[in-house]
Order: C-alpha cells, then structure tokens, then sequence
C-alpha cells in the first residue's frame, strides 16, 4: 500500500466529516434503552440503510432462540458486507447499538444528538454510537478512495452489549457469523479513546450468598435464628480481610483506571427479613440474601477466585453454625487478553500514530465487554477494542464525544483496515 493510498483514504474520511458526524447524531435520535431493549429495529434499519447506500450487502438478524428475543423487544443485529478481493476470511468491525438508560442530571437531551462546542451530546454518544459510525465510515472512506483490498471486510451493529450481550455478539457467534474460519480480526470501536488500544479485560465471578436461620417472634428473639446476623459475619469477613488481601494483588494487564488494575469485590445488594416498608410484623429474620460481583485478575483464575469465595463463606458458618449459608453462581466471564504479536495491535498502533502523531497506548477494561463472546464462543483470540470518547463519560450524565475525535478515529480505524487487508 503507497502513502499516496493512505492519503487519499484520509482525504476521503476529512470529506466525510458532516456525513459522519449526522449519522452518528441519527443513531443517538433513537432512544435504543436497555434495558428494556427500545427501538432495536429502528436502531439495526438505520445502520443497514447506510450501510446499503455504502453498496454493502446487508442482513437483519433477529437473535431467534434467545430467550431476550421477545415480540414486545424484539432483539435484531445487522451485518453489512463488502467484498474483497480474495476470499478469505474477514477483517470485522461490530459495535453494539444498545444504550443505558438516561438517569438524572443532564443539562442537554440525551436523544437530541446536538453539538456543542465541538461536542455531539446524547445517550450513546460515546458509548458507542460515535463509534458504529467511525466504523461505518472507515470502510466506506475505503470504498471511495477506490482502494482494493484482499480481505472481505464486515461491519455489525448489535444489541444487549450492556446487558451480557447474548443476543448480540453472542449470538452471531453461536450462529457461526463470527468464527475462527470465518474471522481474521474484530475491532470493537467502545470509547477507550483516540490514542489507546484495549487488549482485554479482568473476569467477572457474579454470585449469590443465602443465610437462611429461623423465624420466631421479634419479642423473643433468642428463640430464633437471624439470618441477617449470620450474613453480617460473611460482610464483616469480606470487609476487614477479602477487601484487603485483594487490594494486596496486581495485575500485570495494563488495566485503566489504576484502582482497577486490584483485584475488587463490590456488594451489589442485601435483601433480608421482612420488607422495610409496609405494616411490619415482630419477626426473627429467617433469610437473608446478597449479590457480590468479585473482578478478577488473569493472575488469580476462576478455580482459585471460586475456592476463595467458598472458604470464607465456610468460615463465616463456622462463626455462627446455627444459620446455613449456600452460594450460588449467578454469571462468569473469563479474563481474556489479545495475544501481544496480533496484527490488529500493530495495525492500530501504527495508524494512531500517524494520526494522532502521539504514540499509543495499550489497555485493558476495568469492565467486560462483547470481546468476551468473540474470544470465547467464537474463538477469535485476534480482538481489541479501539474507538472515539472517553471512557469515564460512558454512562453519565451529558454524556458526549467530541466531533474531532470522531474524525480521528475514523481515521485511524480506515488505516488499520487497510493494513489488515491490504
Ligand atoms: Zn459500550
């Protein structure tokens, strides 16, 4: 590929800008929540009709056989796809359409896709609206520089990222659209930023703790059991020496921001006794449940993360034998991490340069995202994440991205393209 080639792809995403920007102002005009999963049809025609105009062959996929696939949400994914000049397997770029839901303290509509001081504002648009239509044009600024490439290249725009991502990423690659055969890289465009790459994220053990004890009557306590004291030893416990002793470990993942490159452990809820509002009754509080969600490192492992958990809920039954304590697993995702000598790092860290003319970074998520179920389920290992925004506005009030790093980054992932599929 000449640097006169390369040229004119820039040239083609600079004239693009407007297009670039309304069509990510569009995507952010229609309120896809989730949950409950809104608008999703809208959402997947709006990509698939751009994506027709870029002359790409576009499917709409309904995610039949996922229980969130409902008549009154139903949940469907696009694919658009281009062509290359060999046949073998494709270069794809998939960003999930889906957007949490508003929440208070914003000052501009979060479904009014406006700009502001160089700023597109609105519920996605960082996460990741601004990033489906860098995609979008990094492929078509390809196309318009007349640019032949070997690889077939694919742009997918799915659903329920932020609710697990079954039905989206997961299904495409239950469904064989996404594989090892069928896939050479995926790029995920969420909003790590211009100039960084994410190789990855920490593990998720999601599980539930249940004390039950015995009811009696609250006036005469002692008759009973107390769950809810008993629960308290297992808080406690996690408190003064889990909390701590995860604190202790480090990962040597390149995990953003640094508190999260700890292990942690966050209480997500306590449900016990009887409920606190109403007409309450004298009872001994006979149950009592917690959701923990323990992030792991690569280091640590689930195995070991599952006996650790199980060891100190144990103890917690030795403090207070009378109650009994049970765990259950709610949702686990492995830690994954992009081999380091991957294609899709250097293509990326180059192109950033050139652009940007800063160097790169590599990072890993505090959280998980979709390159769970490509690593995962469609075994994919060559996955990153690279896209325009900023990560700590993902899900905040006046959440916005701004309109020039839009434009960088479409750049950046039209380069990448091209070295990936030259
Ligand atoms: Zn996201």
């Amino acid at each position: 590929m000449s640097s006169a080639d390369l040229d004119s792809v820039l040239t083609e995403v600079d004239r693009a800008a407007e297009e670039i920007i309304d069509f990510a102002a569009r995507l952010i005009r229609i309120p896809t929540v989730n949950p409950p999963g809104e608008e999703y049809e809208a959402c997947a025609n709006a990509i698939g009709d751009q994506l027709r105009a870029h002359g790409q062959d576009v499917q709409l996929l309904p995610a039949i056989g996922c229980k969130e696939h409902t008549p009154q949400h139903p949940r469907i994914n696009v694919i658009g796809s281009q062509a290359g000049a060999a046949n073998g397997p494709a270069i794809h770029l998939n960003g999930h359409f889906d957007v949490v839901p508003t929440g208070s303290g914003w000052t501009r509509d979060p479904f009014g896709g406006e700009i502001f001081d160089g700023k597109l504002y609105g519920r996605g648009a960082c996460d990741m609206k601004a990033g489906i239509a860098a995609a979008v044009f990094a492929v078509e600024a390809i196309r318009r520089a007349g640019i032949a490439h070997t690889a077939p290249l694919e742009i997918s725009g799915t659903v329920d990222e932020e609710s697990g991502g079954f039905a989206g990423v997961g299904w495409l690659a239950e469904n064989g659209l996404l594989s090892r055969a069928r896939t050479k890289a995926v790029i995920i465009p969420e909003p790590f930023g211009v100039d960084r790459v994410c190789i990855g994220h920490r593990g998720v053990y999601w599980f539930e703790v249940t004390a039950e004890g015995r009811i009696a009557h609250g006036s005469m306590p002692y008759l009973g059991i107390n769950a809810i004291e008993g629960m308290s030893h297992l808080l406690d416990l996690v408190r003064d020496e889990l909390g701590p002793a995860l604190f202790e470990r480090v990962t040597a993942m390149p995990v953003v921001p640094d508190g999260s490159r700890h292990a942690t452990i966050n209480i997500n809820g306590i449900d016990g006794g009887q409920p606190i509002d109403g007409v309450p009754s004298p009872c001994v509080a006979d149950r009592c449940r917690v959701v923990f969600d323990r992030r792991f490192l690569m280091e640590e492992g689930l195995e070991r993360t599952r006996a650790e958990i199980a060891a100190l809920v144990a103890r917690a039954q030795s403090r207070m034998p009378e109650v009994r304590f049970s765990i259950e697993d709610r949702l686990i995702f492995e830690p994954t991490r992009t081999p380091e000598d991957a294609p899709v790092i250097g293509a990326l860290t180059d192109a950033i340069e050139r652009v940007t003319g800063r160097p790169a970074a590599l990072v890993a998520s505090p959280g998980t995202y979709d390159q769970k179920h490509v690593a995962r389920i469609a075994g994919v290992p060559h996955c990153v994440a690279y896209g325009p925004g900023q990560l700590d506005l993902a899900h905040q009030p006046d959440e916005y991205c701004s309109v020039a790093d839009i434009i960088a980054a479409t750049k950046v992932l039209a380069l990448a393209v091209v070295k990936l599929a030259p």
